[in-house]
């Protein structure tokens, strides 16, 4: 009896699809490419695949599809070509060392619990658009962040959470510039901002930070760059890539320049609680109420979760005269509803209570030994230096061009990869002007640190070597 059904089965299965392709939940010519049924008789095509037309109405050309030309100068490397052959190459079934990215939990930083279990209770409520700008009580634990940061004369109204910081970049630079207004931007710097600014139309000016200097900003290359249509400085502090920490004089001098000429200063704080060897930070927010600062911070880091995408900005200083520019971000904010309603559950809880991210940072703190290893492995290679970081999670190491004679850092960043599976970002990806600069993160465990380091420093033996420097 049993065989006799099986059969048949091929059959009755072939009927109920010649069924199907009449019934009009599914429509022919839609459904059939995509629906494919796993049967007991291996993969089936649940409708014979049916041609498309080619596209052409007879006669016309087909129209190629284009980026718009607005993305022209728009640039984001750290995703970029290079991710794209990691990708590939995946696809065959090599195995990548990943130090591209600044994303902890897929090295075993995983968000505190309580974030976690706040975030889980909360989901019942959080099914809604919030209010545009976000709800109450994360807003107020932003607002009482400011206070303890010393941020003066910020209120619940200043504040506004976006889906991660980088929306809230976007939204910021969209919100502020006309074709052709300038934004001093540092390099290297953290590739959004540049984009960012491109794409809204404005043009960035890159100011240098000194390697020689512990990647400080060079307030002398600052000054030369303000022009009549500056309108806005970004402050990356702590700093990706360099993991450079201003001290407060700096940040004074960069306010002073800013209040003479009137600019905004765009503060991107996104690591304000990952810093080593008992550094402190300052909010360069904290420093006057004259001038206007957007202050941007978040989850993704301080309290690794930066799937989350939950981060804030908050407009202090001088807002008076801001009332139009503050409009705009309002209705930018506006006009994306609201940011992920789950993520700003967890803000509050997050800023609130226990900081765990000082155990990580701390003395024996697992980001603190592997800065230290890191550090270590990559300066112990021949030709390479770096400047120590003293906070967030990355290495911005320079090969002495004499010994490693780089004339296109994508290039070198791909090769990397091909012969040693190992993928970083080069420096140009920052938007640094020379071809001496790569960077890693330094997030994977000692071992896989060990490795991948060691790795480079193979890569790099041999680079030596047919470069005639061994
Ligand atoms: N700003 C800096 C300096 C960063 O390094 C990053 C991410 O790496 C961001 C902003 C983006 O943060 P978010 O995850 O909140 O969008």
């Amino acid at each position: 009896m049993a065989g006799a059904i099986l059969t048949r089965l091929p059959r009755i299965f072939g009927k109920m699809m010649e069924r199907m392709r009449h019934c009009s939940v599914f429509p022919r010519e839609t459904a059939c490419h995509a629906l494919i049924i796993q049967c007991p008789f291996g993969k089936m095509d649940a409708f014979p695949r049916v041609r498309r037309g080619s596209g052409k109405t007879e006669g016309q050309p087909v129209r190629e599809i284009r980026k718009s030309k607005k993305l022209a100068d728009v640039c984001y490397d750290i995703r970029g070509p290079v991710l794209e052959k990691a990708r590939q190459m995946e696809e065959e079934g090599h195995k990548i060392i990943k130090l591209n990215i600044g994303n902890l939990a897929v090295f075993g930083f995983d968000a505190p619990d309580e974030i976690v279990h706040d975030m889980i209770i909360n989901m019942s409520n959080a099914s809604g658009y919030t209010d545009s700008k976000g709800l109450f009580a994360p807003r107020k634990a932003i607002v009482h962040y400011t206070q303890e940061k010393k941020v003066p004369g910020v209120s619940i109204e200043d504040v506004y959470l976006g889906n991660g910081v980088s929306e809230l970049i976007v939204m910021s630079v969209n919100a502020l510039l006309n074709t052709g207004d300038e934004v001093l931007v540092p390099t290297p710097d953290y590739p959004l901002w540049t984009a960012a600014v491109s794409l809204s139309g404005g043009k960035p000016v890159h100011y240098a930070c000194d390697e020689k200097a512990d990647w400080f900003p060079d307030i002398a290359d600052i000054k030369k760059k303000i022009t009549a249509n500056t309108k806005a400085i970004v402050v990356i502090n702590p700093n990706n890539p360099t993991g450079a920490l201003y001290p407060v004089e700096l940040l004074q001098q960069i306010v002073d320049l800013a209040r003479q000429h009137q600019l905004i200063v765009f503060a991107d704080e996104i690591y304000d609680k990952v810093l080593y060897d008992g550094e402190t930070h300052t909010s360069i927010a904290s420093l006057a109420d004259d001038v206007l600062f957007i202050t941007f911070n978040g989850l993704s880091k301080n309290y690794r979760a930066c799937g989350y995408r939950a981060g804030w900005m908050v407009v202090s200083g001088e807002k008076k005269h801001a009332r139009d520019y503050i409009e705009g971000l309002n209705m930018l904010t506006s006009m994306r509803l609201c940011a992920n309603a789950p993520g700003q559950y967890a803000i509050q809880t997050a800023l609130g209570g226990y900081q765990s991210i000082n155990d990580l940072v701390g003395v024996g703190g697992r980001l603190l030994r592997q800065r230290d290893l890191a550090y270590k492995l990559l300066t112990d290679i021949p030709g390479v230096t770096c400047v120590k970081p003293k906070s967030a999670l990355y290495m911005f190491p320079r090969l002495d061009p004499m010994m490693y004679p780089i004339a296109d850092d994508q290039e070198f960043a791909y090769e990397l990869l091909a012969e040693e599976r190992v993928l970083i970002v080069q420096g140009s990806g920052f938007n640094c002007p020379d071809t001496s600069h790569f960077r890693v993160v330094f997030l994977p465990n000692s071992d896989d640190l060990t490795d991948a380091i060691g790795r480079i420093a193979r890569f790099l033996e041999g680079y030596r070597k047919r470069n005639g420097m061994a």
